[in-house]
């Protein structure tokens, strides 16, 4: 079970992803995602210079060793490039425990604790009609949860609203929203929160009117708002019960959730962004949230998040794990193996992969009637085909980022 080789593949066959693989002196292999995007190769440099030399020789058995030497010996930690980096070496070092006791890696996580895994898709539009009409196409998908994402009359563009094919270069693909764009240099956006919130409570009574009480519905608001502007909007949101209100304030102080919690009943959901349970720490134990957003690709992997999560567990805490098209499907895998293991999940982000996406990473997961389940292949389940993934060379892409009508930087 020694670690022989360790390759970091970059590949960008519909966006950019970074792919770590282990291989063992007895010719076992494991798959991680390491995927940071807009600053993937930050990444791909942390690993291929510090972290490959330090497992070549090391034992592939010895996770949580593993884990703890790599996040103790830099002595810098914590941060999104060292926590993807940790992730890719914890989750190929899962996929290779997986292999070699024959088990998908969520029986080893104490097996399934469902059937599936209710996910929910991305539903936009610009205007009502369009809205609509996402939000069926996603029903006929099977999605038995949807987030919804909407223009504002006096915004020239907006996060969330899907990108259309020609957007991502290839008029077969509708993303159902794909913001990182390939370019030298990220797209400008623009952003009112007077506006947004003036606007969005009468979208939510329009869904409702037209599609009833049942269907969960989810609203990301993306970090854009103060404390006092989300209380507000949880509170114009509570008619319209929410399954959860995402990322209502900026995420980096954590008590600005207290705030909100004080003033709305909405669920909150929140730390799509954070990259340890530090991060998570207070919010947990001050019950100042209701889903846990951690990703396990930037949360250091499926090791780390499962203590997250079981931590949340003891508060009735649920997860709501990352996963738009960024976590590539190793990551995904991850994913939904900790989920059906854990005793307190609660739903999961899925967006689909595009077609040459999904010819790159071959992956064993079903989506049935609106769950997903990665299946019962040793391991993760998923499967780099390296001669497709050689046919996309990495492409700088980044991140939109955000000004203000006076032209003020805001959050995206
Ligand atoms: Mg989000």
């Amino acid at each position: 079970m020694l670690i022989d080789k360790a390759d970091v593949i970059v590949t960008s066959p519909d966006r950019n992803f970074v792919t770590l693989k282990l291989t063992t002196a007895d010719g076992l292999t494991g798959l991680g995602d390491a995927t940071l995007n807009g600053r993937e190769l930050a990444v791909v440099a942390y690993l291929r210079e510090h972290v490959v030399p330090l497992l070549i020789g090391a034992d592939a058995s010895r996770i949580e060793d593993t884990w703890q030497f790599l996040y103790r010996s830099a002595y810098w930690r914590r941060g999104p490039v060292t926590m993807a980096a940790i992730a890719a070496v914890d989750m190929a070092l899962w996929d290779i425990k997986g292999k070699a006791a024959g088990m998908p890696v969520y029986q080893l996580l104490g097996g399934a604790s469902r059937k599936g895994l209710m996910a929910y898709g991305h539903a936009s539009g610009k205007e009502l009609p369009e809205l609509f009409d996402s939000i069926r196409a996603h029903q006929e998908q099977g999605y038995k949860a949807i987030r919804v994402q909407t223009g504002v009359p006096t915004l020239k563009a907006i996060y969330g609203i899907a990108a259309q094919g020609a957007d991502v270069g290839d008029a077969s693909v509708r993303y159902d929203h794909e913001p990182a764009r390939r370019g030298a240099k990220p797209v400008e956006e623009d952003w009112d929160t007077r506006a947004y919130l003036n606007h969005l409570p009468g979208v939510f009574e329009a869904v409702r009117n037209e599609f009833g009480p049942d269907i969960p519905l989810l609203h990301d608001g993306h970090h854009r708002m103060t404390p006092i502007q989300a209380a507000r909007l949880g509170k114009d949101l509570e008619p319209y019960d929410l399954f959860w209100l995402e990322d209502c304030t900026p995420a980096e102080n954590q008590e600005a959730l207290r705030l909100v919690r004080q003033h709305t009943t909405t669920p909150l959901a929140i730390g799509e962004i954070f990259n340890t349970i530090w991060d998570f720490k207070d919010i947990i134990r001050d019950q100042l949230i209701d889903y846990v957003r951690g990703a396990v690709t930037h949360m250091g992997g499926i090791t780390a998040l499962k203590k997250t999560l079981d931590y949340a567990a003891m508060y009735q805490i649920k997860s709501g794990m990352h996963g738009p098209t960024d976590i590539s499907p190793v990551g995904m895998a991850a994913a939904m193996h900790l989920g059906l293991a854990i005793h307190n999940f609660g739903i999961q982000e899925y967006m689909r992969h595009g077609a040459k996406t999904d010819q790159v990473f071959e992956q064993s997961f079903t989506w049935t009637d609106g769950y997903l389940h990665p299946g019962d292949r040793p391991g993760l389940g998923v499967e780099l085909n390296v001669d497709e993934a050689g046919k996309y060379p990495y492409e700088q892409a980044y991140l939109p980022y955000n000004r203000l009508l006076d032209g003020t930087v805001h959050d995206w």
